[in-house]
């Protein structure tokens, strides 16, 4: 039996979860899982020319183009590893790199499938990022109330003093989320409008979450 690619998005803002479930989603339907952070590390690491292009941007402060992320995107779908399809972590962004999406998988005969929003109320989003204490010398991540350190401060990795990043504090978290906001509306009704969007409640378990996103997948799995 041939069995048709599946090409699903994750949008949803910061702290919704995004990374968990697009690894599970990724495994549960043996799809490649890709998210921009990790393809541009990975060029980076290997040296290769869009590595090297990147890097030289990323070294002056300039954003990498979407046309640069896009040719990293285009070698991997075309790579075996997606062949299956892939689950795009916190991509596309904007409505042009969705176009620009549509573009490389019609290359392969193939389009975005299903769209999840994983829609995560303000205060539970604030709960989620504020709460976090991470360790300046090993990176360990804490979170106040979900994942305490043993002993209060400090890491159980390392015995570090743990700190809240800028990027954590409540007021930063709340720009966060308004210029997250801001920059998505017109991408979800872009999707919306080609009726593949399906929103999905993520203020939840990541086990609950994860279920509901295999039952708003259920029409469209080959
Ligand atoms: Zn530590």
């Amino acid at each position: 039996m041939v069995t048709r690619a599946l090409d699903v998005i994750l949008l949803g803002p910061p702290g919704a979860g995004k990374g968990t479930q697009a690894k599970r989603i990724a495994a549960a339907f043996e799809l490649l899982h890709i998210s921009t952070g990790d393809l541009l590390r990975d060029e980076v690491a290997k040296g290769t020319n869009l590595g090297q292009e990147a890097k030289g941007r990323m070294n002056r402060g300039e954003l990498v183009p979407d046309e640069l992320v896009g040719k990293m995107l285009a070698k991997r779908l075309h790579s075996q590893q997606a062949a299956l399809g892939c689950a795009y972590d916190g991509y596309p962004r904007t409505t042009a790199q969705a176009v620009l999406l549509d573009g490389l998988l019609s290359e392969l005969n193939r389009r975005v499938d299903v769209v999840l929003f994983l829609n995560v109320p303000d205060g539970e989003l604030l709960a989620r990022l504020t709460g976090r204490r991470s360790c300046p010398s090993c990176g360990a991540v804490f979170h106040l109330t979900t994942q305490p350190p043993k002993a209060e401060g400090v890491c159980d990795a390392c015995g570090a003093a743990l700190v809240q990043r800028d990027d954590d504090r409540e007021d930063v978290v709340r720009e966060r989320l308004r210029v997250y906001r801001e920059h998505t509306a017109p991408l979800l009704e872009f999707y919306r409008g080609r009726r593949i969007l399906r929103e999905v409640a993520g203020g939840a378990v990541p086990d609950v979450v994860f279920q509901r996103m295999r039952d708003a997948m259920g029409s469209v799995k080959a």
